[in-house]
C-alpha cells in the first residue's frame, strides 16, 4: 500500500529489466514504468511489458507503461579512430557526412541542421560537455571554433540552442517504434524535442486514441508554446536533461516551476524528469541536493517524479526507488504541501462535476476522509479530483483497464478495476469494500462520487458521505 500522493516513473534498462528486479522496483514504488526507445530492442521490450503485465496481476494493481521515442535527435557521425580530441580555439569543417577520417573534420549526417546554420551559432555536443560556435559559412563549408577542449567522441548529442530546426517530430526510426508500442498495449507515448503544438497533431493522428501523448518540455521553441502543447497533450514532462543544454542551467528552475504550474491550471499531469538522484546510479544514498530536488517538484504539485539512469543501469534500484517514496511521504506529510498545491482556476466554465469535485476537496478536508470512491467510466470524475488536489487518495472504479492503468499516472489516485454498478446500495457497498481493501477501517469516513443514473459516462452528479462499515 502506497502512503503518498506524487506518483513515481521509472525508466527500464539493463538494471532493472528481469521479472525479479521490476518485482522489487515495483514494491518499493514504482507506479508507472518508462520504456526508452532509445536503447532498447523490441525482443526485449516485450519481455519487459509482459513482466509488468504478470506484476499488475498478482499485485491487483493497474500499472501504466510509456514508451519513450527517441525523436530527431541530432547526432554527430562517426570517427576513423572512435574520436577526435578538440583543442580550445582551433577550427574544425562542419561536414554534411556520416563519417570521416580526418581530424579536424567534425561529420554531421543531417542536411537541414547544416543549411540553418549561420555564424554565432552555438552547438552544444554531448549534452554540452563539449562546445562549438560557427564562425564562417561559405557556399564551400562551415567552419566552427572549439570553445572548449576535450575528446568529442562518435555519434554524441548536438544541440543549437535557440534554433528551431525544420525536422519532423517522428523519425523513420520512431515511427516504426511507435507502431511496435502501440501493438504491445503500452498506455502512453512520450514524444521527444517537441517544437511546436503541430508535433503533437502529427502525433495524435497516428496514435489515434490508442494511448495517452506525454510531450516532453526539452525545446525552448516548445517552452514558448507551452498551453497549447499542455491542451493538446494528455500529460507533460519536464525534460530537464535537453532542457538543461538547450537553456543556461539557471533558466531550469524557473522553467520547472512555469510548466508545473501551467500543468496544473490546465489539469493536466506532470512529471518532473532526469538527474533527480542521479549520484544513486553508484552511490546507495542520495545528495542532501537531490533529497532537497524530489521535495521541491513535489511542494510544486508535481503529479509524478521520474528516475532515469538510476533505475536504468544504476547500481541500486530498488533502493533508489524506495528512498524517492521516502521523500516524497516525507514532504508530503509538512501541512505547508498543502497550501502549494492550491491552484487558481479560471473562473467560468464550471461544470456540475467540477462542482462535486471542488465540494470533495473541501469535505475531504473538514470532514477528515480517508479516501474519496470515484466511480468513473472514463477516468474523466477521477482526473478532475486529482486535478482538485484532495487531502486524501481518489481511488478511482473503473470496469475499463486501460483507464485504470492511465490514471496510475495521476497525483494521489489509485485506480481499481471494477464490475458497473447498477443500483445505489451497490455504489456504497463496493466502495466500502474497495475503502477496506485499500486500509480504510470501520468507521473511517469515505466519500463517494458518481454519475446517476449510474453506467452513462460523463454525467458525474452524485456526492454522497458515507462511514466503512456502516453502509448506509
Ligand atoms: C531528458 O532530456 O531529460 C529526458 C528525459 O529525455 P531523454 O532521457 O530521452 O534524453
Amino acid at each position: 500500500m502506497r502512503n503518498r500522493l506524487c506518483k513515481i516513473v521509472a525508466t527500464i534498462g539493463p538494471a532493472s529489466a528481469s521479472p525479479s528486479m521490476l518485482q522489487l522496483i515495483h514494491n518499493a514504488g514504482v507506479d508507472v514504468f518508462r520504456l526508452n526507445m532509445s536503447h532498447g530492442e523490441h525482443d526485449k521490450l516485450e519481455k519487459v511489458a509482459s513482466a509488468i503485465r504478470e506484476i499488475e496481476k498478482t499485485s491487483n494493481t493497474p500499472l501504466a507503461i510509456f514508451a519513450d521515442l527517441q525523436g530527431p535527435k541530432i547526432r554527430t557521425g562517426a570517427f576513423a579512430g572512435g574520436s577526435i580530441t578538440l583543442r580550445y580555439g582551433a577550427e574544425y569543417k562542419l561536414v554534411h557526412s556520416a563519417e570521416s577520417n580526418d581530424e579536424n573534420i567534425i561529420p554531421i549526417p543531417h542536411a537541414e541542421l547544416l543549411d540553418i546554420l549561420e555564424p554565432g551559432d552555438v552547438l552544444k555536443l554531448d549534452d554540452g560537455k563539449l562546445q562549438v560556435t560557427v564562425s564562417e559559412r561559405n557556399s564551400r563549408h562551415i567552419i566552427a571554433k572549439a570553445d572548449t577542449p576535450g575528446e568529442l567522441k562518435n555519434r554524441k548529442g548536438i544541440n543549437v540552442p535557440g534554433r528551431r530546426l525544420p525536422i519532423s517530430a517522428l523519425t523513420e526510426k520512431d515511427r516504426a517504434d511507435l507502431k511496435f508500442a502501440l501493438d504491445l498495449g503500452v498506455d502512453y507515448i512520450a514524444l521527444s524535442f517537441v517544437q511546436q503544438p503541430d508535433d503533437v497533431r502529427e502525433a495524435l493522428a497516428l496514435i489515434d486514441g490508442r494511448a495517452g501523448v506525454i510531450s516532453k518540455i526539452e525545446k525552448p521553441s516548445a517552452v514558448d508554446q507551452l498551453d497549447e502543447i499542455i491542451e493538446l497533450s494528455d500529460a507533460i514532462m519536464v525534460a530537464r536533461g535537453d532542457l538543461g543544454v538547450e537553456c543556461a542551467a539557471e533558466e531550469v528552475p524557473i522553467l520547472q516551476r512555469q510548466i508545473i504550474r501551467n500543468c496544473r491550471r490546465a489539469g493536466k499531469p506532470v512529471i518532473v524528469a532526469t538527474h533527480m538522484l542521479e549520484s544513486m546510479v553508484e552511490s546507495i544514498s542520495p545528495t542532501r541536493a537531490e533529497a532537497s530536488d524530489v521535495s521541491t517538484a513535489v511542494y510544486q504539485g508535481a503529479d509524478a517524479v521520474m528516475l532515469s539512469a538510476e533505475t536504468a543501469v544504476g547500481r541500486h534500484p530498488p533502493t533508489a526507488v524506495a528512498i524517492m517514496d521516502r521523500i516524497i511521504a516525507a514532504t508530503e506529510k509538512d501541512e505547508d504541501s498543502e497550501s502549494f498545491n492550491n491552484v487558481s482556476r479560471e473562473e467560468e466554465g464550471y461544470k456540475t462535476a467540477d462542482a462535486i469535485t471542488l465540494s470533495a476537496r473541501r469535505i475531504a478536508e473538514v470532514l477528515d476522509c480517508k479516501f474519496a470512491v470515484a466511480y468513473t467510466k472514463t477516468g474523466s470524475t477521477a482526473r478532475r479530483l486529482s486535478r482538485d488536489r484532495p487531502h486524501c487518495p481518489v481511488i478511482a472504479s473503473t470496469p475499463d483497464v486501460d483507464v485504470a492503468r492511465q490514471l496510475a499516472l495521476y497525483w494521489g489516485v489509485r485506480p481499481v478495476v471494477t464490475e458497473d454498478i447498477s443500483h445505489f446500495h451497490e455504489m456504497i457497498e463496493n466502495a466500502d469494500a474497495i475503502a477496506k481493501a485499500n486500509g480504510g477501517a470501520d468507521g473511517d469516513r469515505i466519500i463517494i462520487i458518481a454519475g446517476y443514473p449510474f453506467g452513462r459516462p460523463g454525467k458525474t452528479n452524485t456526492l454522497k458521505i458515507s462511514r466503512i462499515g456502516a453502509l448506509d
